[in-house]
C-alpha cells in the first residue's frame, strides 16, 4: 500500500477512539509529506530540530509540527516560534529554557512531560516517582509561557504484549493521578502520547489520545534499527 492508502486505513482505525494521529515524518522528504498533507493530514512529528526547521519552511504554514525526540536546551530557540507541541520534555532545566524562549517568541508553548516507562535504560524521561514528586512541589506553576498538556511515554521494544500493555497502563494511571492532584481545573491537561507503529493498538485500548506513527504510514525507514 502507498502512504495515502495507509493514512486512510489508520484514520479509520483511530476514528472510534477519538485519538489523533501524529504522522512521524522523520527521514522522509517534503514531497512525501506533501502527499499526506494533500490527503488531509495536518499533524506531523519530527525528532530532530534541524530537520524540523528545514521542513517547516519548505511546507505549508498550517501544518501542526510536533517535536517528539530528545531536545537539547541550546536548540529550543530554533523551534520556539512555531512548534505546536513538544512531547519530549524530560527535565526542569529544559522546561525553563522552553519557557524563556516562548516568552521571547510571545507565545505559550504546549508541552508533554516524557515519562520513562520502558525496561530499557537508554530511553529518556522522568521516572514516575520523580515526576510525581516534582508535580507535587508545584515548581511547574511558575512557567507562564508553557502549557503542560499531558504525558508522553515509549514502551519497551519487545514482542511481549503483556509487558507493553502493563507499561502503558502505568503511564495512564500516572496521568490520571497527576490530573486529579494538580490539573483538575486545567482543561489543557488531557493528552496521553503513547503508541507507535508496533504497539499503537494496545496504546489506544489503554487510553492514548495521540499516537506517533511513522513506518506504518510511510514504510520502513532506512534508519529503522537505530531509530
Ligand atoms: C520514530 C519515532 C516514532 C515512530 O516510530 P514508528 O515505529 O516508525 O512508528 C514514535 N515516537 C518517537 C519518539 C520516535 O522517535
Amino acid at each position: 500500500m502507498n502512504s495515502t492508502a495507509n493514512l486512510t486505513d489508520l484514520t479509520r482505525k483511530l476514528a472510534a477512539s477519538g485519538a489523533r494521529l501524529v504522522a512521524v515524518s522523520k527521514t522522509h522528504t517534503p514531497e512525501e509529506i506533501l502527499l499526506l498533507y494533500q490527503a488531509g493530514q495536518r499533524l506531523f512529528g519530527e525528532n530532530r530540530v534541524q530537520e524540523l526547521q528545514d521542513k517547516q519552511v519548505a511546507l505549508p504554514a498550517d501544518i501542526e509540527w510536533h517535536l517528539i525526540g530528545h531536545l537539547q536546551r541550546n536548540k529550543v530557540r530554533f523551534i520556539a516560534p512555531f512548534v505546536a507541541m513538544i512531547h519530549s520534555v524530560d527535565s526542569e532545566r529544559l522546561l525553563e529554557e522552553i519557557d524563556r524562549q516562548a516568552q521571547k517568541a510571545g507565545r505559550v508553548i504546549p508541552v508533554l512531560l516524557q515519562v520513562h516507562i520502558a525496561a530499557e535504560e537508554t530511553k529518556f524521561g522522568w521516572s514516575p516517582e520523580e515526576l510525581q514528586a516534582w508535580i507535587g512541589s508545584e515548581a511547574w506553576k511558575k512557567y507562564a509561557h508553557i502549557a503542560i498538556c499531558g504525558l508522553m511515554g515509549m514502551a519497551t521494544f519487545t514482542d511481549n504484549t503483556v509487558q507493553v500493555r502493563a507499561e502503558f497502563q502505568r503511564l495512564r494511571h500516572l496521568f490520571d493521578r497527576i490530573k486529579q492532584e494538580a490539573f483538575a481545573v486545567k482543561p489543557e491537561f488531557r493528552e496521553l502520547s503513547m503508541g507507535m507503529s508496533a504497539d499503537y493498538e494496545i496504546a489506544l485500548e489503554e487510553g492514548a489520545t495521540l499516537v506517533r506513527i511513522g513506518s506504518l504510514l510511510f514504510g520502513e525507514r532506512s534508519d529503522a534499527v537505530k531509530a
